[in-house]
C-alpha cells in the first residue's frame, strides 16, 4: 500500500452543506470524525451503532446516515485506487426515519 496520508470524506447535507468529514490514515482502520468547530473523535462515537447523528450548520437541521452504509463508502473509497476523496449526502431526520 502506498502511502497517500489521510483519506477524507464529506459528509454533506441535502443542500449540500459540509456537516462533518470523516477522516482516515491510510493504512489504519480507525476512523475519525471531524465536526466543525468540534474536536475529532473516534467514529463511530457511541451513539452512531445504528445511524450517525449530525446537525447541519448551515441548515440547522438534524441530519442522519446510516453507520453502516457511510462506513461501506468509506472502506470503498479507502481500497480505491484512484480516489480518496469522497463525500456522501446524509438526510434530514423529518423526511423519513422509520
Ligand atoms: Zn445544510
Amino acid at each position: 500500500m502506498t502511502d497517500r496520508g489521510l483519506l477524507t470524506m464529506d459528509l454533506t447535507c441535502p443542500e449540500g452543506h459540509v456537516v462533518g468529514q470523516l477522516i482516515q490514515n491510510i493504512g489504519h482502520q480507525s476512523l475519525g470524525i471531524q465536526v466543525p468547530d468540534s474536536t475529532r473523535e473516534e467514529w463511530p462515537r457511541g451513539g452512531d451503532k445504528m445511524f450517525t447523528y449530525l446537525t447541519c450548520p448551515g441548515c440547522d437541521r438534524r441530519v442522519y446516515g446510516s453507520t453502516d452504509s457511510i462506513r461501506e463508502r468509506a472502506t470503498w473509497l479507502s481500497e480505491s485506487e484512484s480516489e480518496w476523496q469522497g463525500r456522501y449526502s446524509l438526510r434530514y431526520i423529518e423526511d423519513g426515519l422509520a
